[in-house]
């Protein structure tokens, strides 16, 4: 079995989410023929229901449902986390190192199950805060994330998971790749609810003044602290190649196209042609003050790196937003 065999079977974990519905999608349209799409939500809240997938509900926190979920896969790869934008993750911390169960019952399945290769989605939040207090960043490059100061919650869970990654594949002998994402958006995600992050809530609030027609909009902190947002095909790409690697040690996985958050707003408003008066909220969360991710390592591995334009991942992100909120304001008002 290997992740090129295209009967290799594929457990996808986290399939109801966004990367994992897209991921489901492009690993059946490449030709993979077994794959098995696992959430704990009911089916029709998934993103992205892909009929020719075995489709699941599960809790995977529980070990027992991690066995069914792994017996009989070749590969997988784990992108179920209980997760959200800064608005979430500064709120509900404990609900976020929970996930920790997740990875740790799919190892110890993939383990006793004779799993070849074990994917875990890490998140630029593993890296160190002192090193994120500037907006004007230095790349965060992978040796940043020691000595340990992650983003509370969320990002210890994702830091001890890479390590139980690191000690599953060491002791074990289990093979295990490990990306860290930087901020992936794209169509087919959370926009709404209090789960999204940046671009997608930047996208609703703009369209929700221009449907509207009260041209204002609501932003967290000075809008000066900056990040870099990775397009969905960027990220799918990626993740399959470091899959596919023999890349051991957890690699980052972003764009470094560093901007401002009001550089976010400004091309937001340059796709839907309105100009917008901006209110700052500066008591809202913001996280970090900046976070750039360096690619150098990803470069000399694989000759790739993230490459899309924000404007042009914006744009199509913009377009499906769009679409979903004129349907939903149908129902209840925009959230601006
Ligand atoms: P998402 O919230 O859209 O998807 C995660 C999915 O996991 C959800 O559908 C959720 O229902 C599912 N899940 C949660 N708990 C579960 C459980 N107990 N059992 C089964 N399924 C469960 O998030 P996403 O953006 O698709 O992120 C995928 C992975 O990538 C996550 O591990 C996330 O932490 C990581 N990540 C994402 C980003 C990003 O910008 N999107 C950045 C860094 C890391």
């Amino acid at each position: 079995m290997s992740t090129t065999d295209r009967s290799t079977p594929i457990l996808v974990a986290g399939a109801g989410g966004f990367i994992g519905g897209w991921l489901v999608r492009d690993l059946l349209k490449s030709g993979h023929t077994k794959v098995r799409a696992v959430d704990i939500k009911p089916k029709p809240e998934w993103y992205q229901l892909v009929p020719e997938a075995e489709n699941l509900t599960l809790d995977l926190k529980d070990v027992e449902a991690c066995r069914r979920a792994v017996r009989g896969a070749g590969i997988v790869y784990n992108l179920a986390a209980d997760m959200g934008g800064m608005g979430f993750i500064e709120t509900h911390k404990a609900e976020c190192m929970l996930s920790v169960l997740i990875n740790t019952h799919l190892l110890m399945a993939a383990r006793e199950f004779g799993v070849d290769r074990f994917f875990y989605a890490s998140s630029a939040c593993v890296y160190n805060a002192d090193k994120q207090r500037d907006a004007d960043v230095t790349a965060l490059g992978e040796a940043d994330a020691y000595p340990a100061m992650p983003e509370d919650g969320y990002g210890w869970e994702k830091l001890f998971s890479e390590r139980m990654c690191r000690h599953f594949r060491e002791d074990y002998g289990l093979t295990t790749r490990v990306a860290r994402y930087h901020n992936v958006y794209g169509p087919h995600g959370t926009w709404d609810g209090g789960r999204e992050k940046a671009p997608a809530a930047i996208c609703r609030k703009v369209i929700a003044a221009k449907l509207s027609g009260k041209h204002e909009i609501e932003i967290w902190g000075d809008g000066e602290q900056t990040r870099s947002f990775m397009y969905i095909d960027d990220c799918l790409l990626g993740t399959r190649r470091i899959m596919e690697s023999g890349i051991i040690e957890p690699i980052n996985l972003g764009s470094s196209q560093l901007v401002t958050i009001n550089q976010l707003v400004d091309i937001v408003e340059k796709i839907a042609s309105v100009k917008l008066e901006r209110r700052y909220n500066l008591d809202a969360p913001k996280g970090v003050r900046g976070r750039n991710s360096d690619n150098a390592m990803i470069s000399r591995m694989l000759g790739w790196e993230p490459s899309i334009r924000l404007e042009d991942g914006l744009e199509r992100t913009y377009r499906w937003i769009y679409d979903q909120a004129s349907a939903a304001r149908e129902k209840k008002p925009l959230t601006i």
